[in-house]
């Protein structure tokens, strides 16, 4: 082995890049995508599809003064004591443009509730951040990806307002023969943004009524959806083991050796993606290791809870 080859190896899939905001643009009233820059971001992952970061925010008074920029940065934050331990919470890349050292996140905003979107609606250029995201170089790069359709020839994206950036990304990376829909929950008619996508996919926002909670049009567009066009078995419960209400609120199959008729990938709040789970598994018949399912917030609770 040599010793380049060494030293790749011995790199973490993840590591903290210090970035500092360059510019931010509304996609709509509910969506800013700040774009960060840093010398560093030269070798930051670029495998795109919905993979997973975390974004470090500062501590009033004392910046990133605490925290610990070295390999395993999880036990050394934790190790910490609370008072210094720098906020973070988990995003998706949008963009990564590795030449001109810029990475895109979409931000949702929801208030002044949590930290992140708080930092984000006053986010300006020049504003610092950490990143702790995928090493190109690190033969671990493709890390924290979970869209896995192996060969199905039928696609299903569904979430909210949160799982957008990741469904963008997806969409932008299929191949032109693709098929499928993607169904995205927005807070607001103009947080429907531009996507592209395959011709055969079709791209609908559905936003929610002002009193309506998360999943109010996304779950019936997905029965609707699901029963035009999936053929599935006949409805039945997979076993107890298998009863969604008993399952973890995050499962993703190993989608390499798939093929057949309608794979689904879900994501957003915690309750709604349980409830799309379940009906796609114990009421539509879907193989569940067709579907991937991923609650990427929980109301009423921050991300660390
Ligand atoms: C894999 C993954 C990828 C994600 N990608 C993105 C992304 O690209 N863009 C994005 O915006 N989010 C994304 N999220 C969701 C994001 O991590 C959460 O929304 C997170 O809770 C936001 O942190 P916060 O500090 O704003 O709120 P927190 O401190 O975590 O929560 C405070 C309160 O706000 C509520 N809350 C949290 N998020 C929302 C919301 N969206 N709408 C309404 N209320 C909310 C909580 O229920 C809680 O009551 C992703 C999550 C995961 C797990």
């Amino acid at each position: 082995m040599s010793a380049s080859t060494a030293a790749a190896d011995a790199r973490p899939a993840y590591r903290a890049f210090r970035v500092t905001v360059a510019r931010t643009l509304e996609l709509g009233p509910h969506f800013t995508r700040i774009t960060f820059t840093g010398d560093d971001l030269v070798h930051f992952g670029t495998a795109g599809l919905d993979q997973r970061v975390k974004v470090v925010l500062p501590l009033a008074g004392s910046g990133f003064e605490h925290f610990p920029m070295v390999d395993d940065w999880y036990q050394a934050w934790r190790d910490l004591p609370v008072e210094r331990r720098n906020p973070f919470r988990t995003y998706t890349v949008r963009y990564t443009r590795p030449d001109e050292r810029e990475v895109d996140i979409d931000f949702v905003g929801h208030g002044d509730t949590g930290p992140a979107s708080r930092w984000a609606s006053r986010a300006e250029p020049g504003d610092e951040a950490i990143i702790v995201g995928p090493d190109e170089r690190s033969p671990g790069r493709m890390l924290g990806i979970d869209w896995r359709p192996g060969n199905v020839t039928t696609h299903l994206l569904a979430g909210d307002e949160t799982a957008a950036p990741a469904i963008g990304a997806i969409l932008e990376s299929m191949p032109a023969d693709a098929t499928g829909i993607a169904l995205i929950e927005v807070p607001a008619v103009a947080d429907a943004h531009h996507l592209i996508a395959p011709e055969g996919v079709e791209v609908r926002f559905l936003p929610r009524s002002a009193d309506g909670g998360p999943g109010q049009r996304l779950i019936p567009a997905l029965r609707e959806w699901v029963a035009q066009t999936c053929r599935v078995s006949a409805p039945r419960h997979q076993s107890m083991a298998e009863d969604p209400d008993d399952v973890p609120l995050w499962d993703v199959p190993e989608g390499t050796s798939l093929d057949g008729d309608c794979y689904a990938w879900i994501a957003g709040e915690a309750g709604m993606v349980k409830a799309m789970r379940r009906f796609l598994v114990t009421d539509a018949g879907l193989d569940r290791r067709k579907v991937a399912f991923m609650g990427y917030w929980r109301l009423g609770r921050a991300e660390l809870d």
